[in-house]
């Protein structure tokens, strides 16, 4: 099919995209989605059964709106498309007091007023015994946090998206694509299609898709690891363990996820922040014996019951801005072109609210959303910082 003309084009339907297509067509948008690989794939950022959403955000306040609002984006995803796609576990965020794990969720909390509690460490080894915080941690204990299942997400996303019309063609990379006053002209190796408007959300691909953005992404290679637990995983169900975050010693903040049941199953525990530089053409997606020794000896101090047999682990792309904020907005040099990346690390919790600020500002211009701290053009204005 050549030539043909759409309102929207969305290139990338990972979770980002795949909210966006929906978002558009819902609206009455003819879209087009473009993807390089097949639905909820496991080669970009939004693979491995299970993503941390919480509201008391450490990373700054700005985002705390956003997230209220994808709670309810959420459980209404949820609610069109027939899927379980959060549980909502309660959350431990922890460390030392002045920890930017505690120090920052406390003051997101604080500042909107969310509910939360703070415990030390017996009443955290009293509550949820199958930690072991150090004598001076402490934890912000989040009620609404909880777990997310990605790939279950982007499949809704991506089948309310066609149920409203939207054509989403697979294993058709966009190759290149070009924008000026009349519209924009998207070319793959299918076809070349016309539409009023594109949006972008490479993930990883971005430094390519988005090679004249001017924001300076760096992809990092992550791990995630599933372990076994030692003495069954009863202390370890949803119904009874919270998703968790600790920062421990500089540059090691480790989180985890209670058991989940199936093929995802296992504890899931990964690190921020202490990926390699990659590309997602060079990432090497083996998993190496000595970053699975390091994880298990980190959890063996501080979650023994979790460090059981390591049973799998999985690859998976961070792409990184200077300052760890998301890029959301137009494209500084192409009025009819939107974009959505660089969400380094921490954007899945938000895939619904995005998918409703792309089309906002695809159709309109403009987003009643803030979405300042996001603005594509801040990196070069600031420089990097
Ligand atoms: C290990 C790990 C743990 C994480 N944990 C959390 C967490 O607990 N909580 C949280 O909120 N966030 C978390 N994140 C971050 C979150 O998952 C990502 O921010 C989010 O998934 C990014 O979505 P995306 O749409 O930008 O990227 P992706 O989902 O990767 O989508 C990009 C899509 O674009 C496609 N594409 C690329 N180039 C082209 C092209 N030329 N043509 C067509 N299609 C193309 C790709 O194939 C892909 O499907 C984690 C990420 C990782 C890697």
């Amino acid at each position: 099919m050549s030539d043909a003309t759409y309102d929207v084009i969305v290139a990338g339907l990972g979770g980002m995209g795949g909210s966006a297509a929906y978002h558009l067509a819902a609206r009455g948008q003819r879209v087009l989605g473009l993807e390089r690989f097949g639905p909820a794939h496991d080669r970009g950022a939004s693979h491995g059964g299970s993503r941390i959403t919480r509201q008391s955000y450490f990373e700054d306040p700005a985002y705390v709106p956003l997230l209220l609002h994808a709670y309810e984006l959420w459980e209404r995803l949820e609610r069109d498309s027939g899927r379980d796609l959060m549980t909502l576990t309660g959350g431990l965020l922890m460390g030392a007091p002045d920890s930017l794990t505690v120090s920052g969720s406390r003051r997101s909390a604080e500042q909107w007023g969310l509910a939360h509690e703070m415990l030390d460490a017996t009443e955290i080894r009293r509550r949820f015994p199958v930690f072991r915080p150090a004598p001076g941690d402490v934890a912000l204990y989040e009620a609404k946090a909880g777990l997310l299942r990605p790939e279950a997400a982007v499949e809704a996303n991506l089948a309310l998206a066609a149920g409203h019309g939207a054509q989403l063609r697979f294993h058709e990379p966009v190759e290149s694509w070009t924008a000026d006053d009349g519209g924009v002209t998207v070319r793959t190796a299918a076809g070349t299609y016309t539409a009023g408007a594109l949006v972008v959300c490479p993930g990883a691909w971005a430094p390519q898709l988005l090679a004249d953005l001017g924001v300076p992404l760096v992809v990092e290679r992550q791990v995630q690891f599933w372990f076994e637990p030692v003495g069954g995983i009863e202390p370890f169900r949803p119904e009874v363990q919270p998703i968790f975050i600790w920062e421990g010693p500089p540059g090691t903040q480790v989180y985890g996820f209670p058991a989940l049941d199936g093929p995802g199953g296992g504890i899931k525990v990964s690190f921020f922040r202490r990926g390699e530089v990659t590309t997602p053409e060079t990432i090497d997606r083996s998993i190496r014996a000595e970053e699975i020794e390091f994880v298990a000896a980190h959890l063996a101090t501080r979650v023994p019951a979790a460090a059981g047999r390591f049973l799998r682990g999985k690859t998976c792309m961070y792409t990184n801005t200077p300052d760890e904020h998301f890029v959301i907005g137009r494209h500084p040099r192409h009025e009819r072109v939107t974009v959505a990346c660089g969400f380094s690390g921490h954007g899945f919790k938000f895939v619904p609210v995005v998918g409703e600020i792309l089309a906002d500002l695809a159709l309109d211009g403009t987003t009643a959303h803030p979405v300042t701290l996001f603005d594509p053009t801040r990196v070069r204005a600031r420089g990097r910082d």
